[in-house]
């Protein structure tokens, strides 16, 4: 029997021209996800992506878990192929599906046929290999209303198919189809949802860290790089970018009106982020920005920090509930990580009264005092760069 995977596509089917190149991109990343379990053969045929096992020690087990994390990957299935005849298919259905045949109380038969030459029509293939099933395994009545297990024929062009049960997919599109943009990753909960989100429409990611040390230790910068880490998963290898943070820190304590600290070193976040943001020719900067959740998240305040670039900023999570971000945020694996007790710099010298809802004009007129511009290409030299990838 020769098992293997059907990966169906998503959005990417409706892309029209730029079809070819967003399936090259997607098994790009499929193939990329693949190393390390065996060697495999990845193809795409009629919107879907077929992966066969091509050595003995490829394990499609993991393949199979591996996959569905690629983003622009709606379902996919264990399946097994054999040839277009349909005795061939009713003998490979009930040796192939016995033990999901030997669970299920009831099942019915789906079939589609893209290659039209092939004899019997849909509902008289499904007829006759569910009349197979049937007699094989008595415990599994025909249900075509509400099965529990629906097994699917496909006849294409090389082969037909027999499968059951897909998983769902990762959804969204495949990273790298549509653009590159600069993340700015902290150590909490959202950054890392936020991340995650504009990955999974297609975009690959520059996650940008900004590091007080000593007032935050080495343990917050390493649970940065293993957020990173963790979201390898879904956006592949990246290089995380660590911006020396301190210098501007304590110029800001020393030297601004304190309600406007915050403001202030978000708003040198944004402009050191930008620089990285043209190193690598990204066209966005993201954030885990909530409405009103902290002082410096009402739109006066994101008015203010944003004022002083030009790229937009994408903030995915603005208008979501806190629990609906925590929900995703174990969904995708960061959420244990992201508490973890250590201290962000948004932490060290925070105003006892912050401004919330501040003129651009007066944030400005505060910050006008710091050199400006020899304060960000000082930490923009200084940046520490990490490869981080999936293991
Ligand atoms: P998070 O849970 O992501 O830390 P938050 O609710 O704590 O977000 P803020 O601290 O106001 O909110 O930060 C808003 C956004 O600014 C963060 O989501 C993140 O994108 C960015 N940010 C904050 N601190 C840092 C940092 N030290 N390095 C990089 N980005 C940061
Ligand atoms: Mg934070």
């Amino acid at each position: 029997m020769k098992d293997m995977l059907l990966c169906k596509l998503g959005e990417i089917v409706l892309k029209g021209l730029n079809r070819k190149s967003f399936e090259q991109k997607l098994m790009g990343n499929m193939r990329r996800r693949l190393l390390g379990l065996g060697k495999f053969k990845v193809s795409c045929m009629q919107s879907t992506i077929y992966v066969e096992p091509e050595s003995e020690d490829a394990d499609l087990d993991a393949a199979f878990e591996a996959l569905q994390d690629v983003f622009g990957i709606v379902k996919i299935s264990r399946a097994c192929a054999c040839e277009k005849d349909k005795d061939a298919i009713a003998r490979l259905a009930i040796r192939y599906l016995a033990d999901d045949m030997r669970r299920a109380k009831s099942f019915k038969v789906e079939s589609k046929r893209s290659d039209k030459s092939f004899p019997m029509t849909s509902i008289e293939l499904s007829q006759y290999v569910g009349g197979e099933l049937a007699e094989a395994y008595p415990n599994c009545a025909v249900d075509v209303h509400d099965p529990e297990l629906t097994v699917v024929i496909e006849i294409r062009d090389l082969a037909a198919y027999v499968h059951a049960q897909p998983v769902q997919g990762a959804g969204g599109m495949p990273v790298g189809s549509n653009g590159v943009a600069v993340t700015l990753l902290s150590g909490g909960i959202d950054s890392p949802v936020s991340s995650y989100m504009i990955a999974k429409r297609g975009v690959r990611l520059i996650p940008v860290h900004f590091f007080s040390f000593p007032y935050t230790s080495q343990q917050a910068k390493e649970k940065v790089v293993e957020l990173a880490q963790i979201l390898t998963r879904f956006c592949g290898k990246m290089t995380l970018e660590v911006v020396p943070f301190t210098h501007i820190q304590e110029e800001i304590r020393d030297k601004c009106p304190e309600e406007y600290f915050t403001l202030i070193m978000r708003r040198f976040m944004m402009r050191i982020a930008e620089r990285v943001a043209n190193e690598w020719n990204a066209k966005a900067i993201v954030t885990g920005e909530n409405l009103g959740q902290v002082a410096s998240q009402t739109m006066e305040a994101m008015a203010s920090t944003q004022a002083v670039i030009d790229l937009p900023v994408l903030q995915p999570l603005i208008g979501m509930d806190k629990e609906e971000i925590v929900q995703l945020s174990r969904k995708i694996g960061t959420f244990d990580t992201s508490i973890l007790p250590y201290e962000d710099c948004c932490t060290v010298f925070t105003p006892r009264h912050p401004r919330t809802r501040p003129k651009v004009s007066e944030v400005a007129a505060a910050e006008s005092v710091l050199d400006v511009d020899a304060l960000v290409e000082e930490a923009f030299r200084g940046i520490e760069r990490i490869t981080v990838e999936h293991e």
